[in-house]
């Protein structure tokens, strides 16, 4: 495939890469290649696997508006299906002729006499394109935890999105460290087959109820009866997250009602007042992604689950030493620890004009206008870069929202080579952020994945999404110059 040339190089083949590749080719373009990594379409849905994996927002309204999920039965489908919708969409869409899978690319390079990127393939492999768009995601590199003794352990070990099917956790003592959402909708499976479960906590989360994975007989029926109801129920549930869920960040009128909602959560499904204690969270709600489930809180109450939140010493060959010095023995431990989400683009080398550094660029934290362009990167786009990724709404949504705008800015190309967003919109936009950042329940405190190292709140959006909305159905010339 060397050599090749495409108008637009997509990277990454979830549901970002596949919104992207959709878009153009409604719009008649067909000459752009999507790189996948991976073995097939899908992203996060293809890579997490772990028992009860599952997204916690209806998939009415996590997929594309162009391709409806339709189900008057399921509202949560599981990853299996999540994935199998991807696949659909991109037969349905034909997507599947423009895909080079195992396909991972390692740099990109601007040449700006040519105006064209070239991109290389870990294999060597080169491929040019009038624009690239990065659609790598946020939660795909999973992040195993600094623990002193983790290769001393002689068990299986693995990570949540690396999951080991060749493992029977039948009757086994097994160790899970970390209780965040894949946690939660981990623990409640295992505990169905393992012997003992041991759930390791740093930091309580705060939960809300999730509603039942199927309709109950009365919305079946309506449903079955009005199949466009589905549509209702798509917009109700968006408006909801939108109106109900968005002002917990900026800590407005939601977050009273909701952090009573949740304490009511664990009232009810936690009797047991030691373990209700161990797991009140000491942080406001929403300072971390909150959790919604309704089967993580029962599971932990079961014989064979114990809750430690004590913090751990060290992993040895047989197991686990709190710094309180008990020592908890595993057969296996499995980190639900999270994922290295503020390392954008990491590890791809990203070079623009005059051999502009993307990583140099960022050092202080990663960044972009809108979250989709970066000026001295001409004809470059990212979909669900830096503050964009949202624990209160729908992320398909957001990509929808940014495909939308890449395609207003690749109209610009119709009468130029290269298209740019200039530095002081990038300035202004930076300073409104900043100030926006500055407001919400993310500086309370708390340390989760929304921030980098250096406590910079680098992945989530801070406003509604009909705000984000309005954005970018703006027209993008002033904040661009083309050449
Ligand atoms: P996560 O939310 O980052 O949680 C990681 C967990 O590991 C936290 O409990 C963390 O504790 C713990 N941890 C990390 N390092 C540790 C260490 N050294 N020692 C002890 N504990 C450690 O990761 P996740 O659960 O995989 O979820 C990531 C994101 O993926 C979610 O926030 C969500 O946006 C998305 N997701 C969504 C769904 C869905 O249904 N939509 C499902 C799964 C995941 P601390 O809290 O103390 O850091």
């Amino acid at each position: 495939m060397s050599g090749e040339h495409s108008a637009v190089a997509i990277v990454g083949a979830g549901f970002g890469g596949l919104g992207m590749a959709a878009a153009l080719k409604r719009a008649g373009t067909d000459s752009f290649t999507v790189f996948e990594k991976g073995d097939d379409v899908g992203g996060i849905w293809r890579d997490n696997t772990y028992p009860g994996c599952g997204c916690d927002v209806p998939s009415h309204l996590y997929s594309f508006s162009f391709a409806p999920y339709r189900s008057d039965t399921v509202r949560y489908p599981g990853q299996r299906d999540i994935l199998a919708y991807l696949q659909h969409t991109t037969d349905l869409e034909g997507l599947r002729r423009h895909l080079r899978t195992n396909t991972e690319i390692s740099s990109a390079e601007y040449d700006e006499a040519a105006t064209r990127w070239t991109l290389t393939t870990r294999d060597g492999d080169r491929h040019t394109a009038d624009v690239v768009v990065f659609a790598v995601g946020q939660l795909h590199r999973p992040k195993l935890p600094d623990i002193a003794g983790r290769e001393n352990f002689t068990g299986p070990a693995f990570h949540t999105a690396q999951w080991d099917h060749a493992q029977d956790l039948t009757g086994r003592r097994v160790a899970v460290i970390g209780t965040g959402s894949s946690a939660a909708q981990l623990v409640p499976r295992l505990a169905e087959a393992a012997g003992q479960v041991t759930v390791y906590q740093r930091t309580a989360n705060w939960v809300i109820p999730k509603p039942a994975n199927e309709f109950g007989p009365l919305t079946r029926h309506a449903f079955g009866r009005l199949p466009a109801l589905q549509s209702a129920f798509r917009a109700a549930t968006y408006l909801a997250a939108d109106l109900g869920l968005s002002p917990v960040v900026s800590r407005g009128w939601s977050a009273r009602p909701l952090t009573w909602l949740a304490r009511r959560h664990l009232r009810r499904q936690v009797p047991d007042p030691v373990l209700r204690a161990k797991l009140t969270p000491n942080h406001p709600i929403g300072c971390k992604r909150i959790v919604i489930d309704s089967t993580f809180y029962p599971a932990l109450s079961q014989n064979n689950v114990d809750l430690v939140a004590d913090t751990i010493e060290r992993i040895d060959a047989t197991g686990i030493r709190t710094a309180d010095g008990t020592h908890r023995a595993a057969d296996v431990i499995i980190y639900s620890t999270g994922f290295r989400a503020s390392e954008f683009l990491v590890p791809l080398d990203v070079r623009g004009r005059g051999g502009a550094r993307l990583h140099d660029r960022w050092t202080g934290g990663a960044e972009a206008y809108l979250g989709i362009a970066y000026p001295e990167f001409p004809n470059m786009f990212l979909i669900h870069g830096p503050n964009t990724i949202l624990g209160h709404n729908s992320n398909v949504f957001i990509i929808e929202c940014q495909v939308h705008y890449i395609m207003n800015c690749l109209r610009l190309l119709r009468d130029a080579r290269a298209v740019e967003v200039r530095a002081e919109a990038m300035a202004a936009y930076r300073q409104w952020l900043d100030k926006t950042l500055a407001g919400t329940v993310w500086q309370a405190g708390c340390q989760s994945w929304y921030q980098n190292p250096a406590g910079r709140v680098t992945n989530p959006w801070p406003m509604s999404t009909m705000h984000y909305r309005r954005l970018t159905r703006r027209d993008p010339r002033p904040a661009f110059r083309t050449s």
